[in-house]
């Protein structure tokens, strides 16, 4: 595996730190991908305990909310029985116990709040630590090293990299590329075939320097989107995320001014206290590659967070592309990448 910084530099930092099944994917009917995501949200819960929590999130629905309570209980409902996990189940509080719990939060024509769970993790500690049980079953993890070029014939793939010790030399008759956003680049970079195109939809999080919610809240925007609130280190808030198509290469990508405002506004709505530039101690950017099919013009909230595996065979070669996906997901995409080796 030849990384060109440091393993969980890229998106696997900047996630929302959640292993979900994806509640919100049900309404679009993406029930596949949440039955595989919630069957991995318990593998990676049963291997890395120690990194992926189990936690309650808080969904309250008020009158103004555009999805109506019985259209979320019925996702909940659904998310149980997909999920197999019956002690995790959801379960619906009194309003006057929420108001307790979430002295901060708004409780004017509240109607209903339901108590669901997902995970939690460290996303960059757990990417680490999946790249380290794979350099003990025999994986060669490189990092800080830079692919010069990718050469071959019917029979190899020769890639040639730099690192602080020199420039060094691999072939293969495989070739797996997992550049995660970065995957156009290196397709254009190296004259890699391939039969995929990326979509690249910035996120953004601010974190706010306060505890303004105990528990993890689960909440609805007025544009029919969604976005959390997540208790953080030492008393710190995290709040995300947003949406934005970019144009231009993923090292370019910045945060946008407007974004922060719109996640402000977002927990403004819901916060008896009002959040503001000046309690932002940290933003952090991330980029999710989406794989959308030719001509499709739905917005990024619809795109499909599934994964495509792309693989072209030439004479005994094989390379494979890994389009799109969560984190949620790499064990499910990793076991179907390596089946697609043999
Ligand atoms: C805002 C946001 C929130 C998200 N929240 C969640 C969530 O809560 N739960 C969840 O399950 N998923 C979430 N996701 C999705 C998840 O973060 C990604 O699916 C996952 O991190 C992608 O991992 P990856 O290894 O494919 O990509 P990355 O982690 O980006 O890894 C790609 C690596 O390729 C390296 N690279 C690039 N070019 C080269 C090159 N030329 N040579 C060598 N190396 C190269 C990069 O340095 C990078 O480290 C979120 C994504 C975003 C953007």
């Amino acid at each position: 595996m030849l990384e060109r910084f440091t393993i969980g530099c890229g998106t696997s930092s900047n996630s929302s730190k959640l292993i979900h099944g994806g509640l919100r994917y049900l309404e679009t009917g993406r029930f596949g991908l949440v039955k595989e995501s919630l069957k991995d949200r318990k593998r990676l819960f049963e291997l890395y305990p120690d990194l992926v929590e189990m936690v309650p999130f808080y969904l309250p629905v008020y009158d103004d909310s555009l999805r109506p309570w019985w259209m979320i209980r019925t996702g909940l409902g659904m998310y149980d029985l997909f999920s197999q996990q019956p002690q995790y189940h959801c379960r619906y509080i009194n309003n006057k116990d929420f108001a307790e719990k979430f002295p901060g939060v708004k409780t004017a024509g509240l109607r209903r709040v339901y108590v669901y769970y997902d995970g939690k993790t460290n996303d960059l500690e757990l990417t680490r630590r999946i790249a380290q049980d794979a350099f003990g079953s025999g994986c060669a993890v490189r990092e800080n090293c830079q692919v010069v070029s990718v050469d071959g014939d019917d029979k190899v793939f020769r890639v040639l990299y730099r690192d602080s010790s020199g420039e060094h030399e691999v072939e293969a008759p495989l070739l797996i590329n997992a550049a995660g956003p970065w995957i156009d680049e290196v397709n254009a970079k190296y004259c890699l075939p391939h039969n995929y195109r990326n979509n690249k939809v910035s996120g953004i999080h601010i974190v706010i320097n306060r505890a303004v919610v105990p528990e993890c809240m689960f909440l609805q925007t007025n544009n029919r989107r969604i976005f959390f609130m997540i208790p953080w280190d030492e008393g710190k808030t995290m709040i995300g995320t947003t949406e934005r198509m970019e144009n231009c290469t993923c090292d370019e990508v910045q945060v946008q001014e407007d974004d922060v405002n719109y996640l402000l506004d977002c927990a403004n709505h819901y916060l008896r206290e009002a959040v503001s530039q000046d309690d932002i101690c940290h933003t952090f950017l991330g980029i999710r590659p989406l794989v959308m099919d030719k001509n499709d013009n739905t917005d990024a909230t619809s795109m499909s967070r599934d994964y495509k595996i792309d693989i072209i065979r030439q004479g005994e070669t094989k390379l494979i592309h890994v389009y799109g996906g969560k984190l949620t997901t790499c064990l499910s995409m990793a076991e179907k990448v390596s089946a697609r080796v043999s």
